[in-house]
């Protein structure tokens, strides 16, 4: 059994003021397979405390040595992939093949694009040509607590740590209680990377516990979120006394309009993202929206794919799909699938149960409904598991509206030959990100959303830009000397 209790503070692993033993469970055997402790507000200040501390002397390193440090985490981060893969394999059920490209790949092509978009950066420019001495600064935010999920964690983990810190913040990152020893790992890369004592700090723990004592927190300038809306909001609630920048990347039930003229790959693309990761994206196309010319042959094109996705145990090499991450969101699922039953839709992939031959395990079954009508609360909630909805439309107004109904705005998607048609969606679209015809967004290229889907954008220049101040300043002398 692997024992992680201590925290990462101040540059030192310590053990807990005042914690609380917790098992991680690893979800292709619900078996306990590593004993962490979660901490309490003793632990939160004294991190806090450590943060504080380092940030006037990390915010006046020069961009150029924070960004040397930066790629020394990188070239540690390679060094170290096989156990980072390993560790959210065990812990969060990712298939270890998955583990070691796109979930560990995810953090490494962040760190990439923060060390090229912090090398162009503006950090400092005259405001205009015409006001003289004005200037814009911009300046880390301060300390930051980054609070993170279980579902992509190395990539949440990079995303928020590789922004803050090339930007002269210092930093508290509380990683999921369900995913905690790939942060743990990655706390060891930053001591080994040489980032200054206090710069970053790692304090384990459970959302209403260290999760809200951050928030909540006098010394904390800004709280950065990824998980939950429902925990966004009480994120937002528990920021608001001491009004410090609140950043959320939520949930979403992005949708997936699909053309008769779409191309040939359109569906499988589309029923492959869902189940990916078990379905636990926020970005998953859940919503298939289809034209009702081709609606018939999508059905069939959509069963026959989620009938050959494998579902297996995490360990094991394959292109499978592991198990989803516990055994509440298990349930969760499964009362959402019976739902869909029950509330008419057409189930015609999958369904309530374990896959056969899987009787341990928070296994799922890959799962399509045909048939779906806005009303239906599958059409609207978070799943959260591999369970695809599909729905037809009957003209691209009507097709619109559906997409756009939703509390949510993540990520959209569209399939069609038609590049008018394309760019008109593209703006009609109510959501952070449209994706065209499988089009991978650009490299750095923002991640985040609209409505009850957050308000951050994370990844790149705009991830950085995120969490800087900027600062407008009069009486500036470009000539120091005169
Ligand atoms: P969650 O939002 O409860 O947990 C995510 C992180 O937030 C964890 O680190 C957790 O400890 C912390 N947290 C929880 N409550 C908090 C609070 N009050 N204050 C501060 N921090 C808090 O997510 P979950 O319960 O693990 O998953 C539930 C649902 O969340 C899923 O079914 C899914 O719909 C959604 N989810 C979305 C994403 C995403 O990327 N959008 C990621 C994970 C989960």
């Amino acid at each position: 059994m692997i024992e992680k209790k201590q925290f990462y503070i101040n540059g030192k692993w310590v053990a807990p003021a005042e914690g609380r033993d917790h098992s991680v469970i690893n979800p292709s055997t619900e078996e306990p397979c590593a004993v962490i402790s979660l901490g309490g507000q003793a632990d939160t200040d004294a991190a806090v405390a450590a943060a504080k501390a380092a940030l006037p002397g990390w915010m006046a390193t020069p961009v150029e040595e924070r960004i040397t440090l930066l790629e020394n985490l990188l070239a540690v981060y390679m060094d170290r992939a096989e156990d980072l893969a390993q560790a959210m394999t065990v812990a969060m059920g990712a298939p270890i093949d998955m583990s070691r490209t796109s979930q560990v790949g995810a953090g490494s092509y962040h760190l990439k694009n923060f060390i090229r978009a912090a090398k162009a950066y503006e950090w400092e420019h005259p405001f205009d040509n015409r006001t003289d001495g004005a200037r814009i600064i911009h300046e880390a935010v301060g300390v930051c607590a980054l609070i993170t999920p279980w579902n992509w964690p190395m990539n949440q983990v990079t995303l928020k740590v590789g922004a803050a810190l090339v930007a002269g913040n210092t930093m508290v990152l509380k990683p999921s209680e369900e995913s905690p020893l790939d942060a743990i790992v990655f706390a060891e890369l930053m001591d080994e990377a040489g980032f200054p004592p206090g710069v970053f700090n790692l304090v384990n723990g459970d959302g209403v516990g260290v999760g809200s004592q951050l928030s909540a927190h006098t010394d904390v300038d800004m709280v950065s979120f990824t998980g939950s809306t429902r925990a966004g909001k009480l994120i937002s609630k528990s920021a608001a006394d001491t009004l410090k920048r609140v950043h959320l990347e939520l949930g979403g039930k992005g949708a997936n309009l699909i053309f008769a003229d779409a191309d040939e790959k359109a569906v499988k693309r589309g029923v492959l993202h869902v189940m990916e990761n078990s379905g636990q994206s926020c970005n998953a196309p859940t919503r298939m929206m289809v034209e009702a010319a081709a609606y018939d042959r999508v059905v069939e094109e959509a069963t026959a794919m989620a009938q050959k996705i494998q579902v297996g145990p995490a360990d094991q090499s394959g292109r499978h799909i592991g198990p989803v991450v516990n055994e509440s969101q298990w349930n969760k699922i499964q009362d959402l699938i019976q739902t869909g039953i029950d509330d008419g839709a057409r189930l015609i992939a999958g369904g309530v149960g374990r896959p056969e031959g899987l009787n341990k395990g928070f296994y799922v079954r890959p799962t399509v409904f045909a048939d779906v009508t806005p009303d239906m609360t599958i059409a609207n909630e978070e799943i959260f598991g591999p369970v695809l909805s599909i729905m037809k439309f009957e003209s691209e107004d009507d097709a619109v509206r559906v997409a756009n109904d939703t509390p949510y705005g993540l990520t959209n998607y569209v399939q069609s030959a038609d590049p008018a048609r394309r760019n008109r969606l593209a703006r009609q679209l109510r959501s952070g990100m449209v994706e065209m015809n499988g089009m991978s967004r650009g490299n750095g290229a923002p991640f985040g959303g609209m409505k009850m889907s957050g308000n951050g954008r994370e990844g790149g220049h705009y991830g950085i830009h995120d969490f800087v101040e900027i600062k407008s300043v009069s009486g500036w002398t470009e000539d120091e000397t005169a």
